[in-house]
């Protein structure tokens, strides 16, 4: 078959992807969106499709990607996975049509936002500002090394939940081949691990401009072992890695369950460790929790340090949303940061997804970013109760019912003027956010969470057996637009 058929092939296949999306969305929605959308390159089970610019490609990532997956394996009957690359074609920033629909009509809300009711005015600032170019190339052998330069260590917040993981990170960047070997970074989705390895990139490039790096995911490492194999050419794939100074896989536990893989993983890894190479993985689960990893492999990866990224605290979360925000060129007050921050918990990347969604409603309405559209923009992901409300708002409220000052709540002082109402508060940001206790008693300097708990508990009883405090309490619920019956 010639290479034009096979382009050809790829691009009809691609079409019919396109053709599946289309039923999927409004016409709208598919013009703002997916005209503009093009293929860049198919290869095995690897789709990338080109988009104009990081705004496009933010929005593909965490609006459109499962949607696209799903259509190419409908269109294939195959696994595929997809990713979004800036296409190069795009006409240069200042020219607006890179916006999308910046003339006469505006953008539709992306997938899940809810249509506005109102008219709504063309986005107020140029999308493609949102973020700065993300890429740069550089690295092992002829293959390209693509690293985010956002995921640097100068953008990673650190607080108690990465301060190890980031530390031991700093530390092989500096020190390669010394300080551990390997690196074993883990930890649930969304918590940076990507990140933190592209930034071991950098900053070992920085030091070590002459050096290879080699960057794959743990799947790629798999795709191309396998494509080896096929081609019979396991040897060129081993030379990839012969001369690499710094290895770093992402995702290392995509290797269970796939013994080949494993087997020359764990050759790879012997070579380069020999040679004092420097070693770096991630994994959401700890070498010995990986199921059906080698015991070779576990015992390898608990040679050098294995440091877990662990769920971020309320201000770790507020100072990302922060740093997220000035990344973005995105204005936001302090009440949205901290909307966003208690409302998103477990994961960095809905974080960012939240802002991301606030900015863009923002725009359609032309409007600046406020805590009414920040809960508009994010009604459909935030439970319905938790809506707008924030410890700040249930402070303020309690307060003024009960006629004391924040500072007198926040102080040390006991009586019952003052222990009711600050009970009353833990008890409303127990049921109306998604707060932990420890977060509800750092809010009052530092009070830990048996304090916290027994305070909600005592609330609770009285709850249940006082109606005349119950209706306060629900009256007071109702003003913050939350509900206590709704709630557990
Ligand atoms: P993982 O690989 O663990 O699933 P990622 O590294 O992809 O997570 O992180 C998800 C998003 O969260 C990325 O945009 C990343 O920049 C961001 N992020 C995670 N941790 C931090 C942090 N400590 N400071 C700033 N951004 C962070
Ligand atoms: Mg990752």
């Amino acid at each position: 078959m010639s290479d034009s058929v096979a382009i050809n092939d790829v691009q009809d296949r691609f079409d019919r992807v396109m053709a599946q999306v289309r039923t999927r969305l409004s016409k709208r929605q598919y013009q703002t969106w997916f005209e503009r959308a093009s293929l860049v390159g198919w290869q095995g089970s690897n789709l990338v499709v080109g988009v104009p610019n990081r705004f496009y490609q933010v929005w593909f990532q965490s609006k459109f990607s499962e949607m696209v997956r799903e259509a190419a394996e409908h269109v294939c009957r195959a696994p595929v996975s997809v990713a979004f690359e800036i296409d190069g074609q795009a006409p240069p920033a200042e020219d607006a049509a890179s916006e999308p629909e910046a003339t006469s009509s505006p953008p539709a809300p992306p997938a899940r936002m809810e249509q506005p009711q109102t008219a709504v005015a063309a986005p107020a600032a140029p999308m493609q500002d949102v973020y700065p170019a993300p890429f740069t190339g550089s690295g092992a052998e002829d293959v390209p090394l693509r690293l985010n330069e956002l995921y640097s260590f100068d953008n990673f917040i650190i607080g108690p939940s990465n301060s190890v993981a980031h530390a031991s990170a700093r530390a092989v960047a500096q020190n390669p081949g010394r300080a551990y070997n390997p690196l074993f970074i883990h930890g649930s989705v969304g918590l940076g691990k990507t990140h933190l390895l592209h930034a071991v990139c950098h900053e070992f490039l920085q030091r070590f401009p002459d050096d290879r790096v080699c960057f794959l995911s743990c799947e790629e490492f798999t795709n191309e072992f396998v494509r080896s194999l096929q081609r019979n050419d396991v040897d060129s794939f081993r030379a990839r890695f012969r001369n690499v100074h710094l290895l770093v896989i992402d995702d290392i536990h995509f290797l269970k369950g796939k013994e080949r893989t494993q087997e020359e993983f764990f050759h790879t890894f012997n070579g380069l460790y020999q040679s004092n190479r420097q070693i770096v993985l991630s994994s959401d689960a700890a070498p010995n929790e990986i199921p059906t990893l080698e015991d070779r492999l576990v015992s390898r990866f608990t040679w050098g340090l294995v440091s877990q990224l662990e769920q971020p605290e309320m201000e770790t979360r507020m100072a990302i949303v922060r740093r997220k925000a000035e990344l973005m060129h995105i204005r936001i007050g302090n009440e949205v940061v901290e909307f966003i921050a208690s409302n998103f918990r477990n994961n960095i990347r809905e974080l960012e997804g939240a802002l991301l969604s606030t900015k863009a409603y923002a725009d359609v309405l032309g409007q600046p970013i406020s805590l009414e559209i920040a809960a508009a923009a994010l009604k459909q992901s935030l439970k319905p109760a938790g809506l707008g409300i924030t410890l700040e708002r249930i402070t303020q409220l309690v307060c003024e019912h009960y006629g004391v000052t924040v500072a007198e709540l926040r102080s040390k002082r006991r009586g019952r003027s003052i222990s009711e109402p600050r009970q009353v508060i833990m008890f409303l940001a127990r049921k109306l956010t998604k707060l932990s206790l420890q977060e509800i008693g750092d809010h009052f300097g530092g009070r830990d969470h048996s304090t916290v708990l027994y305070a909600v508990r005592q609330v609770e009883k009285r709850y249940k057996t006082d109606p005349n405090f119950a209706a306060l309490l629900e009256r007071l619920a109702d003003r913050l637009g939350g509900n206590l019956r709704e709630e557990s």
